[in-house]
């Protein structure tokens, strides 16, 4: 098998980690570069654009997650990078300007120990053989030791711990071999790494397969809650579950990608706008409505709260108006300091959603739903 093959296989494996990086969606932003591989542009917290070569270093595991495409059991070309090969084959991409940055992870090949080894190694060559100053994104596999955390923080900008379902019952009905309660630990061992100032600079992600058992919604949002409280988690990501053939899970109903938006708007709330676990609605199975987006939600059951006056309200206040989000709260107060708000024209000019807000707005004490106003439109 020549490189290219290879490169195809194992970034087309790793399409199932999803971006450890703001803005990164799976079908909006994945392109093929003109080595066939899979380049991701990612946002980073900072605000630069990166392209990321994401790949499994090997998809030859040792496990048999039930809902992997990578799974023990399953019959397909197995391959695997040597430490050396993955450093090469990221320089010369470097080379050629198609990447800037590195998301590796893997299956566990031969051993969790082995491949973390494999992992950290491509790290430590490319920082301290080639100076490379980009960024770096590792996988921290269930069984990493606290030297292997801590070396993985010291190279990588950012480091995922995937937890897979909110529950240790749910995650036996689709990943016997991994424990809960083990990867939780190792979140717990990087919040006291950070104590002794030993970060990730672009921090900490994690990943729910969705849909894969019986989890409700409400148990993935209190669980991802916490971990943004307690682990300083920089973000969940949820990736609703497809069948792969030839797993046990072949005949399981793919999830519903409208499930994954409403939980990243939730998580939305969460990060963004200041909303609590007990703020969301969930419906009588503990999941969020698929028919309307969560913070309209929240508006609609809670009209004691509306209509807000567009020209008082604080920052907190005009975040929990649908249609205005952080940028446009800050527009919104910057603009007033020099001249109050008049009408719905100038609430366009900042280029606020008027269709959605304006049920939940007063403009100097008038509704602009009312006739007038509307006029103006
Ligand atoms: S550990 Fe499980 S999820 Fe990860 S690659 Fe192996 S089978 Fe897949």
């Amino acid at each position: 098998m020549n490189i290219t093959e290879k490169i195809e296989i194992l970034t087309e494996a790793a399409k199932f980690d999803l971006c450890g990086s703001f803005l990164c969606s799976k079908e909006a932003i994945q392109r093929k570069s003109t080595i066939n591989g899979w380049i991701y542009p990612t946002t980073l917290p900072d605000g630069r654009t990166v392209r990321l070569l994401k790949i499994l270093l090997s998809n030859d595991c040792i496990h048999n997650c039930y809902y992997c495409a990578n799974r023990r059991d399953r019959a397909f070309p197995r391959i695997s990078f040597t430490a050396d090969e993955m450093v090469r084959l990221f320089l010369e991409l470097r080379r050629r300007n198609l990447v800037d940055g590195l998301f590796l992870s893997s299956a566990v090949t031969k051993s969790p120990k082995h491949t973390m080894e494999q992992m950290l190694k491509v790290a430590e060559i490319l920082r301290e053989k080639h100076n490379f100053k980009g960024y770096i994104h590792l996988k921290i596999l269930p069984e990493s030791s606290l030297d292997y955390i801590e070396t993985a923080i010291r190279y990588a900008d950012r480091v995922s711990i995937n937890l897979e379902a909110p529950r240790e019952n749910y995650l036996k009905e689709i990943a016997p071999e991994k424990d809960l309660l083990a990867l939780i630990n190792k979140l717990e061992i990087i919040k006291r790494l950070s104590e002794k100032n030993i970060v990730p600079k672009s921090g900490i992600t994690t990943q729910f397969v969705v849909g894969a058992s019986k989890e409700k919604d409400v148990e993935i949002l209190s669980l991802t809650y916490k971990l943004y409280q307690e682990y300083k988690l920089s973000r969940a990501y949820f990736s609703a579950f497809q069948p792969i053939p030839q797993t046990p899970l072949e005949d399981l109903r793919p999830t519903s990608t409208w499930r994954e938006v409403r939980l990243y708007e939730a998580d939305f709330l969460i990060r963004r706008y200041n909303f609590s676990i007990n703020e969301l609605i969930f419906d009588e199975n503990g999941n969020l409505p698929l028919n309307e987006d969560p913070k309209t939600l929240w508006a609609k059951t809670h009209p004691q709260f509306f209509p807000i006056e567009i020209n008082k309200a604080t920052y907190e206040q005009l975040l929990r108006i649908p249609g205005i989000g952080p940028i446009s709260a800050k527009k919104i107060i910057k603009a007033r300091k020099e001249q109050k708000i008049r009408d719905i024209k100038d609430l366009k000019k900042l280029g606020i959603q008027v269709e959605r807000c304006k049920n939940y707005i007063l403009i100097n004490g008038k509704s602009p739903s009312s006739e007038k106003q509307l006029s103006l439109l």
